[in-house]
Formats: C-alpha cells, structure tokens, sequence
C-alpha cells in the first residue's frame, strides 16, 4: 500500500462490541419499512393523478367528446388537470414534510420536484394551447382572436401572468443559469411560483364550469388545495419558528480547523426533542449582524445530544466566509433536521464511510453512530492536503473505539489518463483494493460531487447493491 495511507484497524479491543446477526436483524427491518414507505408514497402520487382524471370521467368529460374541436378542448382539460396535479406533487415534494423526507430523502425529494418542473410548464403550455385551439375551432374563430378574447378575462389574464411567471422559475432553474445567479436571487425568484400558483387558482373555479359549484371535483380540488397550502405554511414557516423558539439555540465555541474552516458549537433546550440523527443536516440562520439575512444548509459534525449541537463549515462563497466570524452568545434560527444519510438507510452488514473534503463533516458523526461489525468497516479520509483532513484525530479515536479501519488519503488526483477519486501515488488501485468487503458494505460518500461521483462508480463495478448507496449532495 503506497506510504500516505494511515491506517489504524482495530488498536486494542473496540468499545462497542455488536452482534453481526442483531445489526442485520435491524437492516432489514430498516429497509422493508422504508420500501414500505416508498410504495406508499409512489401509491398516493399516482392516485392523485387517477383522482384527477377519474372525476373528470365521472363527471361526463369524456361522453361530452362530440366533435374534432371539443377533442381538442378534452386535452386541453386533461392536460391541465395533469399538470395542475404534478404542481401539487411538486410543491408537497418541496414543503419539507418529515415523513416524505423520511422516506426518500430531502435531495431526492429536491431532485424529484425539479424533474418534475418540467413536465408541469410543458403541461401547462399545451393546456393553453390545446384550449386556444379548441374553443377557436368552436366558434369557428381564428386562435390569435381567441387569445385575445382570453386577455380580456381577468381570471384568464392572471392565469396567463402565472404562466409566465412559471417559465421564468424554470429558466432561472436550468443549472448554468442557476449557477450564474447568487443563490438568494434565485431563491427570491424561485419563491415567485407561489404567487403563480396563486394567479392561476382563481380561472380554475370561474372560468371553465369544470369545478363549478355542487361539483365533486369542486370539492376535491378545494380540499386538495387546502391541505397542501396548509402543509406548506406549517412545514416551511410555522413549525421552524415554533422550533427555533422553543430550543433557544445559542453558539457556544467557535473551533478554527483550518484557515476557511470552523466548528460551531451550539447549546440549546431539549434538543433530544428534535429527534435529529448523526448524518442529518439542518438549515441554519445566524442570527447576528450581517447574518441573519442568509440561511445555509449545513450537516452536523457531532451526533446530537440533549442540550448540543455541532456543524462544521467550509468557507466557499459570500454567505459561508461572513460565517467564519459567528460570536460565542450569538442566536441561531433552525428548520429541519432533514435528510437521510444516517444510520437508518443501512441495509448491509460492512459499512464504508468516504469523507471527501469538507463532506468529512457528516462521516464524522455518522461514525459516531452507526454500529460496526469490526472487520467490516472502514472510513475513508480523501482531502487535497494533510490540512484537510479535517476532524481527524477524532475520526481516529472513533474508529479505535469501534473497531473501524480508517484510511487517510491525501494528495492530488491524476488528473491525466481514466478518472480517479485516489490520489496519483495510487496509480490504478481501485476501491477493493482498499476496502475489501466493499461489495458487502453500504457506502456513504459526501464531498465534490465530481469526486464523489467516481467513488460511487467504483463502488457500484467492485459489486456494492445500488440501494446500499448513500450520497449526501452538498448542492441541490
Ligand atoms: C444537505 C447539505 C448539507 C451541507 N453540509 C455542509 C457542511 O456540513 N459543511 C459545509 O461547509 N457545507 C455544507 N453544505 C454546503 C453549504 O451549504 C454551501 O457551501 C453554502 O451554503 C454556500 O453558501 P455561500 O453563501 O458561501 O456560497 P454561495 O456562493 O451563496 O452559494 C454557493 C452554492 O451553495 C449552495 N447554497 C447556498 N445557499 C444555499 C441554501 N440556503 N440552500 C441550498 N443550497 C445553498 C447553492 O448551490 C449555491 O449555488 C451543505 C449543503 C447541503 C445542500
């Protein structure tokens, strides 16, 4: 093995000695739950779109087909229904509802409801389209006239101001375009879909007579609408202040690392309450000068305790750099905990942690929790330099105490030749190399997405289940 790796399996007896048959007794458990949930889940999305279509049917939709322009206005409605349910989806999807959370996770929930972004603007426009097209046809009128007639209502008019709106949180939403912009702006313009949700419910209920009054699909898209601005106000606004008051979070120490890197501790009120998990990760306010203005995803650094808290922060844009100087008695405002990168996604008896980076972080109090069948464990440190092996010496105790392997490599990658996450002393080792029970392992990888990305490939061809991959994105 080349000279930079520090490895220290097992030194002396592990305190935390666990039954391999226990700790699989409890993946499987874990995991059948959270399929469980998953189905449940997939059920409910898909529903709700044969909900919306099945009541237009019961309400005579389809009997009312009588000719090639009425078609078109029926796709126009369907289309619109589509779309309009896929909203829902998108915006339950963003709402931070723990038990979605739970059971596919904030990134995947994330990931979902952008993909679905897309298909709701395409929904919409065709929606338009397809209705222009058809009521012109009706009345034996040429589409332009029709549009214009549509400017003149001013339901539709706001309806058609909604839309816009939605094209312009789906442009700034293309990842080149999202990246040029600085991330409130984004956020400020991503907000917008709210009030184009807004604009487009008042046509809905006026316009159409599709949910006129003594309708069922009046009445379940009234309830839909309800629950779903209900969910929102209560998981995005309501809950995170009730919870940001009642913990009363306050930092305690600031810990330099390294030159742009802290810890933060924080102390707080019943924080076992929180029921947060090593591995989660909270979006945190600083509530100090010049900080409480921007909010940052950050993962904790530390398991939790009843009474503390702790992240560790690499300075790498405007708001993170402001943050490098947060003040021991400074107040933090918190929403979350989120995520899924714990040891409640485990499924398989090894388990490999890879810390790239700052994604060091989330390893680090993960280790501190997750069980360990000595011999089947081993955590990977992958830093630049030796100065960025951040939290090392604690990452080592842990891995003593348990009985976990821990490698240390460090150094920069090859950057010629087949793409590699290891340094360029390494040459063509691969991940078995190093972790021999890879393929009986989960692996959670947290760090660069490009680097992170490439351990993920390794692991997935030396035979680690895809299901058994965990990969916090320090993006969404
Ligand atoms: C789930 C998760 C956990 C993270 N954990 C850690 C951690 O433990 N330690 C650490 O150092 N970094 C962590 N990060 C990354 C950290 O959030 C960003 O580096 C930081 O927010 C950048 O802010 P900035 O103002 O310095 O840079 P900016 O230039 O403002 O932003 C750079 C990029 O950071 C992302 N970003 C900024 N603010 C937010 C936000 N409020 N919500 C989502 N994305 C945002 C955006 O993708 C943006 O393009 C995590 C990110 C995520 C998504």
């Amino acid at each position: 093995m080349p000279e930079q790796a520090i490895t220290s399996p097992a030194l002396g007896a592990p305190d935390v000695r666990v039954s391999a048959r226990s700790v699989q007794r409890l993946h499987r458990l874990q995991t059948s739950m959270r399929n469980l949930h998953r189905d449940l889940l997939t059920v409910l999305a898909w529903g709700s779109v044969a909900a919306a279509l099945g009541l237009w049917v019961a309400d005579g939709g389809i009997q009312a087909v009588t000719t090639g322009a009425k078609a078109l206005v029926a796709a126009g409605i369907v289309t619109g229904l589509v779309a309009t349910d896929l909203m829902v989806i998108m915006l339950v999807l963003a709402a931070r509802i723990p038990y979605i959370d739970g059971a596919i996770g904030h990134d995947r929930a994330i990931a979902l409801h952008n993909k679905l972004g897309k298909w709701v603007l395409f929904g919409l426009l065709f929606h338009g389209l397809f209705l222009i097209f058809g009521y012109a046809a009706q009345q034996s009128i040429s589409a332009f006239s029709e549009f214009a007639s549509f400017l003149g209502v001013s339901d539709l008019f706001l309806s058609i101001v909604g839309l816009v709106a939605l094209s312009v949180v789906a442009v700034t939403s293309i990842m080149a375009v999202k990246r040029s912009l600085p991330y409130e702006v984004w956020h400020a313009i991503h907000l917008t879909t709210y009030a184009a949700v807004g604009f487009s419910l008042p046509h809905q209920f006026s316009v159409s007579g599709l949910f006129a009054q003594g309708t069922w699909q009046r009445w379940y898209w009234l309830a839909l609408f309800s629950v779903v601005a209900l969910g929102l106000l209560s998981f995005r606004f309501v809950f995170p202040l009730i919870t940001s008051f009642e913990h009363r979070l306050v930092v305690t120490r600031v810990v330099l690392e390294d030159t742009d890197v802290v810890s933060i501790e924080m102390r707080g009120r019943g924080l076992d309450r929180l029921g947060a998990e090593a591995g989660q990760f909270f979006a945190w306010r600083f509530l100090g000068r010049g900080l409480w203005w921007h909010q940052h995803p950050f993962s904790l650094s530390a398991a939790p305790t009843n009474d503390t808290l702790r992240i560790t922060i690499r300075a790498l844009g405007r708001g993170t750099a402001k943050l490098l100087s947060v003040r021991p008695g400074t107040r933090v405002a918190i929403e979350g905990p989120y995520g899924i990168f714990t040891d409640a996604a485990r499924s398989q008896l090894g388990v490999t942690l890879v810390g790239i980076g700052i994604g060091i972080a989330p390893i680090r109090s993960l280790l501190e929790s997750t069980s360990v069948v000595p011999g089947l464990a081993t955590v990977i440190l992958r830093a630049h330099s030796p100065e960025q092996l951040y939290l090392v010496d604690e990452i080592e105790a842990l891995c003593r105490a348990k009985g976990a392997q821990l490698l240390a490599l460090v150094g920069p990658r090859n950057e010629r030749g087949e793409p590699t996450w290891l340094p360029a002393q390494y040459g063509t080792l691969r991940i078995h190399d190093l972790v021999p029970h890879i393929a009986e392992s989960d692996l959670y990888v947290c760090g660069p997405q490009s680097v992170a990305d490439l351990v993920i490939e390794d692991a997935l061809m030396a035979g680690t289940p895809k299901s058994a991959i965990h990969n916090e994105r320090f993006s969404w």
